[in-house]
């Protein structure tokens, strides 16, 4: 409550007190005539004992004495207490110097009241400070945090955090709950002891925490100290297990300046600036600038439509196809994502992969193609044996753990046979977990699953690690591909390239040929299949089976 504004709650305060005030000094006045056993007081035609009258005035100001209390559990309820007091005292004088033993029900009247107004205060404080307090960590919740933080947008002082730990659900769906919350807890402690006096700590729920902190401060710099802190061992002991816990955070930091204009502003802000740590990758923080706003909205606005495209299945495949050079055979189609939005308009993958691979959306991607493609295949491989479907999978994908199972278990569950789908990955599968990554190329190969190496030539593949990725296609890039009329060297650079390819026993597929000069070229290189406009466009299942036959 704030006790000098304007509110309707302080009016009401103000006016329950002064009309108390009012009657106690009626009271007052009136104490001689009120002291004498014989006095009346008449109503109308009726004549009541005038100690009667003082004795409901009194009851009067202490029912008024308890409103106040119930308004407010802070100057309500001193109001109120110094009203009972003054009524207490009021009649203990009357009692001893008046010597009225007739006011003693007034004054045990109004000790009770003085009783019932600190209990209703103390309940009031405590729900007040249940409703600010988040139960679990012990820390204020997200309305406390909101209560102190419009104060101080609003004389532009301090800064915020948006802080998040990224792998908290890991804690909870290894450990359970209970453990969970223990860490939470102990979290939520080490965070306040790194900013001590200079800052604190909120939880807004889930992993995600706040900080206030002071002016003066540098917000960066604290910030960072957390995310370090919080970097190193975090213990709890729970039934005799010891369980070790070391937090990977990020953090949004906004300086509370003259461009915020409200809480909510601020709240939105220091969001925005979370979503671009988070973007950085793993314990890194970020401090809000204008230019980060148009860019997460557009990235949350695609994050949602991803989302909405998964849950109404508005993903859909093309095909491109691909062409051994010899011949002009089909070797087989690419699979290429598309996505229609709600109005029909056709989103590019371009647009949207980024932003799943951002979010951890690109795994739901993957297993949507696989499920898709291989559905959709899953005859068609069977009349024509020797083609092959190659999928596109992103390179935090390939390299889970479990990534192997999973296409194992959608193949079968559509009876595609494993000898016709060739995964696409790039490099950057082999830089994320070398160790699985080495081991899913191996079980994809026991299992007869072809790889392709996409985007060769964009990258920094060192020989060691093209020897790694064993993989049975190199798909060399268009960019690459595009020099190959520009001069001799280039193209003495494709074929030695493509020569590399053969020397690794890889099948060599040249990607994005656009003209019949570039194949001309490209039939005296080393180079097995291509694939580009020059013999086909991305086309729908149905004209890539017509292709077929
Ligand atoms: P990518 O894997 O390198 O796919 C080849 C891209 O080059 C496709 O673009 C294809 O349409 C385009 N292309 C093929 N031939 C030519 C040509 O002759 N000229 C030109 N200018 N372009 C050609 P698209 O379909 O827009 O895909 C872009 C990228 O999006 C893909 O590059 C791939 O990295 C990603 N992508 C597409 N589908 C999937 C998918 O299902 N899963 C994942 N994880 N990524 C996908
Ligand atoms: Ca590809
Ligand atoms: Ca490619």
């Amino acid at each position: 409550m704030k006790y000098f504004a304007v509110t309707k709650r302080n009016i009401a305060l103000i006016l329950v007190a002064a009309i108390a005030l009012f009657v106690f000094i009626v009271i007052q006045i009136n104490g001689a005539r009120f002291a004498d056993p014989a006095a009346v007081v008449n109503v109308g035609k009726v004549a009541f004992p005038a100690n009667t009258i003082q004795g409901l005035l009194q009851n009067v100001v202490l029912l008024l004495a308890i409103v106040c209390a119930c308004l407010d559990p802070y100057v309500g309820y001193l109001v109120g207490s110094l009203m009972a007091i003054g009524s207490m005292l009021a009649t203990a004088m009357t009692a001893i110097l008046g010597r009225n033993p007739f006011v003693i029900p007034g004054f045990a009247m109004a000790l009770l009241t003085l009783i019932v107004i600190n209990v209703i205060g103390y309940l009031l404080r405590r729900a007040q400070k249940n409703s600010v307090t988040d139960l679990m960590t012990g820390l204020m919740n997200q309305r406390g945090f909101l209560y102190k933080l419009e104060p101080l947008v609003k004389r532009k002082k301090g800064s915020v955090v948006y802080y998040l730990l990224n792998n908290y659900r890991a804690i909870n769906d290894e450990y359970g709950h209970e453990i969970g919350d223990k860490i939470l807890k102990e979290i939520g402690k080490k965070m306040q002891n790194t900013l001590g006096k200079d800052g604190d700590v909120f939880r807004i729920g889930g992993a995600v925490f706040a900080f206030i902190i002071k002016d003066g401060i540098d917000p960066v710099k604290k910030t960072a100290e957390v995310i370090d802190n919080l970097r190193n061992k975090t213990e709890v002991k729970i039934e005799g297990q010891l369980i070790e816990y070391y937090a990977e955070s990020n953090a949004g930091v906004l300086p509370l300046n003259s461009s915020i204009k409200s809480k909510d502003q601020a709240v939105k802000y220091a969001d925005i600036a979370l979503i671009n740590a988070c973007s950085l990758g793993m314990n890194k923080y970020a401090e809000y600038d204008e230019s980060m706003s148009q860019e997460a909205i557009e990235e949350k606005k695609t994050e949602q439509m991803i989302i909405n495209a998964l849950d109404k299945g508005l993903f859909y495949l093309m095909y491109q196809p691909q062409y051994f050079v010899d011949g002009k055979k089909i070797r087989g189609f690419e699979a290429l994502i598309r996505l229609k939005d709600e109005e029909g308009k056709v989103v590019s993958p371009g647009v949207f992969i980024p932003v799943a691979e951002k979010s951890n959306l690109i795994f739901d991607i993957d297993e949507y193609v696989l499920n898709y493609v291989s559905k959709e295949f899953a005859e068609v491989v069977k009349e024509h044996e020797d083609i092959r479907v190659s999928v596109n999978i992103s390179a935090n994908g390939f390299c889970r753990d479990n990534f192997v199972d999973k296409v194992k278990r959608i193949l079968d569950e559509n009876n595609f046979p494993y000898k016709n789908l060739e995964i696409e990955i790039t490099e950057y599968s082999m830089s994320k977990s070398v160790e699985t990554t080495r081991r899913n190329i191996d079980a994809l190969h026991e299992l007869g699953i072809y790889i392709a190496l996409d985007d060769f030539g964009t990258g920094y593949t060192t020989l060691a690690k093209l020897l790694e990725l064993k993989a049975n296609v190199l798909k060399i890039d268009k960019s690459i591909v595009d020099t190959i009329e520009n001069t001799d060297v280039n193209r003495k650079f494709v074929n030695t390239i493509g020569d590399m390819g053969h020397l690794l026993n890889c099948e060599v597929l040249l990607e994005g040929v656009e003209t019949d000069s570039q194949l001309e070229y490209i039939k005296g290189m080393a180079c097995d299949c291509v694939q580009g406009f020059v013999w086909g466009r991305p086309i729908s299942f149905e004209e890539a089976v017509a292709k077929l036959h």
